[in-house]
């Protein structure tokens, strides 16, 4: 496992297995790999706070956890750099691993009424008595962010001329050299024009 990966790794050995028992954390976690998408993430070197409520239950421990992050990117109009504030809440079942003497009917049938509730895509698994929070965290944070970061709904970007800003020049702005070349080339004399 990858040193950014252990970041995500929590030892839940201070929780007791027995159903009801609860402990909460508060965690940051200072990544060591962006967490995020191509135009906007959480930058390597930055925290997200984890708010953690960990409950034992019979299969396992659930885990509660309210996350905090600031994602930085571009926006994709005006290059003007741009700051997302992340809040998301999640909530996801770590199982204790399957045994050999345990599972079969009995934990695939209480696998199937624990998905309707939480409504999981992938299982989780405790490994030993290390949760890895990697995937839930990740999944989160991807999901809040806009696939297009924009500074602000309404921003004009960039003069593709100029690369000035819309929102800084005049109404009427526009680059004479645009029309020169389009008059040049109505009077052009291909057979005169040097190769
Ligand atoms: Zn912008
Ligand atoms: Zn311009």
């Amino acid at each position: 496992m990858s040193r950014a990966s252990q970041v995500f790794e929590f030892n839940t050995h201070e929780l007791p297995r027995r159903a009801g028992e609860m402990k909460e954390y508060q965690l940051d976690l200072a990544i060591l790999e962006p967490v995020g998408i191509a135009l906007v993430a959480v930058p390597a070197g930055d925290v997200i706070e984890v708010d953690l409520r960990l409950e034992s239950v019979t299969e396992g421990v659930l885990l509660s956890a309210q996350i905090f992050a600031i994602a930085k990117g571009e926006c994709i109009r005006c290059l003007d750099p741009v700051e997302i504030e992340v809040e998301r809440k999640i909530q996801e079942l770590y199982r204790y691993e399957p045994t050999s003497d345990k599972g079969g009917k009995r934990g695939k049938k209480a696998a199937k009424i624990e998905e309707d509730d939480l409504a999981s895509d992938e299982e989780l698994f405790l490994d030993g008595s290390v949760m890895d929070l990697e995937i839930p965290i990740r999944d989160a944070i991807v999901l809040d962010l806009p696939a297009n970061p924009l500074c602000s709904k309404g921003c004009l970007g960039l003069c593709p001329d100029c690369g000035e800003k819309w929102e800084r020049l005049p109404q009427d702005h526009a680059h004479e050299a645009i029309d020169a070349r389009w008059a040049g080339l109505q009077g052009l004399d291909f057979k005169n024009s040097p190769e």
